[in-house]
């Protein structure tokens, strides 16, 4: 599935309706601020194509899905979280998935997380 959702929280926001902190887009990906971020950066970077998950879009797009991950690699860069040449000071790259991975928009996207140390496990 590629073409807008009308009940779709963030094909609302691609579309405009729904109006996005942006950080930086391409033809093909949308990176915009999470409305409740859990570090001092948090970016949503999502395809403008609505797939419900990962798999779905790696399925169904692959080249896309790297797009999605160079787009993440971008914006980490673009918030001071690495450079092209240094993963320091560091960042870290989520893609929840179905309910046990507790996504709760179903539209694909990465979560870029930094500005603090992170830890792990996740909850
Ligand atoms: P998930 O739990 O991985 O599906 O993440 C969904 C994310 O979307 C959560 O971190 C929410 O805070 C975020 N979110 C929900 N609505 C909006 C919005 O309108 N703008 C930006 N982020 C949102």
């Amino acid at each position: 599935m590629s073409g807008p959702s009308s009940d779709c929280l963030f094909c609302r926001v691609v579309a405009g309706e729904i109006a996005p902190d942006v950080v930086r887009e391409t033809d093909r990906t949308l990176a915009f601020r999470d409305i409740s971020p859990q570090a001092p950066t948090h970016v949503l970077v999502v395809p403008r194509d609505h797939h419900p998950t990962i798999g779905a879009l790696t399925a169904a797009d692959p080249g896309l899905a790297a797009e999605l991950l160079a787009a993440a690699q971008a914006v980490a860069e673009q918030e001071g979280l690495a450079t092209a040449g240094s993963p320091e000071p560091g960042w870290r790259l989520v893609v929840n998935s179905g309910p046990d991975g507790g996504q709760t928009v179903h539209h694909v996207h990465l979560h870029v997380l930094g500005g603090r140390g992170l830890t792990w496990p996740p909850g």
